[in-house]
């Protein structure tokens, strides 16, 4: 929801939007959040423009709206998927040779040569790039790093006044306390929620995610009918007209910045990790940042808060 450079590049495209953000911080919010709110006044101004504008209505923890001076430059919605195949027809068309659906057992790197076992065969290459989600701690076994997995859940819901979740009516919205989120309904394909904070720790990602349960939507339906009443009516009367729901998985880092870095003990092996809930949005720019590493062993690019050196201290990196 925070500034998006790559949209401008695909807005031209049918699965990219500019859209205006809307932010609500509260009770557990960070400091960076608070400093946004100056005044309890700009509370009631934040609150009487949410509701006018936009049939929000701040949770009664809110403690300001958050809108960005220049609200059409810096959110943005993007078709995962479609903008996930555009990205392979690109690398496809520039030379690369997509291998999908063939695991990685492991890799092994002997006098600057690596060697990648996977499922179908073995590979040997002379630079490797691991950026395997929450899998990242079984393809990077030997570094620890400090991440936790988190089992999300999304759903689409069907507005009960869907005249008030066209694009142009409401923002990206995301409320305290548990950072409650939602988009207009983009292309008819429902009023999409979720919460940013919350959900179940993943201890082994060798089973199965678990499909959204009925205590998942129940917090959901709950959230929603207080914040965006229009959309499944307020309690008691719901009507929760649902349309689809997801789980996904959140690989989240002790401080909530990604780790990009070289490999500390083999230097052609370079990786990315713990997007914590929020790297799909940097996905080109920290593929440009780790091109630049393997090809050039530096980059331009800021990362050196990224790099894993002295940053988890007390997980031993
Ligand atoms: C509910 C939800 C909502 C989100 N909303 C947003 C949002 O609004 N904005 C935003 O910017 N981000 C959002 N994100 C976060 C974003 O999806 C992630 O930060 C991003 O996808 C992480 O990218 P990744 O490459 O690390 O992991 P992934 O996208 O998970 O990719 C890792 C890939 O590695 C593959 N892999 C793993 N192990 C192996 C192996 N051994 N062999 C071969 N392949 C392997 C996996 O199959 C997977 O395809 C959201 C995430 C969730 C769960």
């Amino acid at each position: 929801m925070f500034p998006w450079p790559s949209v401008r590049v695909c807005s031209g495209m049918a699965w990219a939007r500019n859209l205006e953000p809307l932010f609500s911080p509260g009770p557990g919010c960070s400091a960076w959040d608070r400093k946004k709110v100056k005044s309890s006044s700009e509370f009631a101004r934040a609150q009487g423009f949410i509701t006018s504008r936009w049939r929000l209505s701040l949770p009664l923890r809110s403690e300001a709206g958050f809108r960005p001076s220049n609200p059409k430059k810096t959110a943005g919605w993007i078709d995962a998927d479609a903008s996930i195949q555009y990205a392979l027809q690109q690398a496809k068309d520039l030379g690369a040779e997509l291998i999908l659906d063939n695991p990685v057992l492991g890799w092994e790197c002997r006098e600057n040569q690596l060697k990648v076992k996977t499922e179908r065969e073995n590979l040997i290459a002379t630079k490797l790039i691991i950026t395997a989600g929450a899998w990242a701690n079984q393809v990077l076994r030997d570094l620890g790093l400090p991440l936790t997995v988190k089992r999300k859940v999304l759903a689409w819901f069907d507005p009960l006044q869907p005249e008030q979740f066209e694009e142009e009516k409401i923002p990206i919205f995301a409320f305290a306390p548990n950072l409650f989120y939602g988009f207009p309904n983009i292309g008819g394909r429902g009023v999409k929620v979720g919460e940013h904070l919350g959900g179940n720790l993943v201890h082994d990602l060798n089973l199965p995610v678990m499909p959204p349960s009925s205590e998942d939507l129940d917090s959901l339906v709950e959230t929603a009918s207080e914040v965006v009443p229009t959309l499944i009516g307020p309690p008691p009367g719901r009507d929760v007209r649902l349309l689809r729901t997801m789980t996904c998985l959140y690989t989240l880092t002790p401080d909530e910045h990604f780790i990009i870095d070289r490999h500390p003990r083999h230097q052609n092996v370079f990786f990315a990790a713990g997007f914590s809930g929020h790297g799909f949005k940097f996905a080109p720019v920290i593929a440009e940042a780790l091109a630049d590493l393997a090809l050039d062993g530096k980059t331009t690019l800021p990362i050196d808060f990224l790099r894993l050196k002295g940053r988890f201290e007390k997980s031993g990196n």
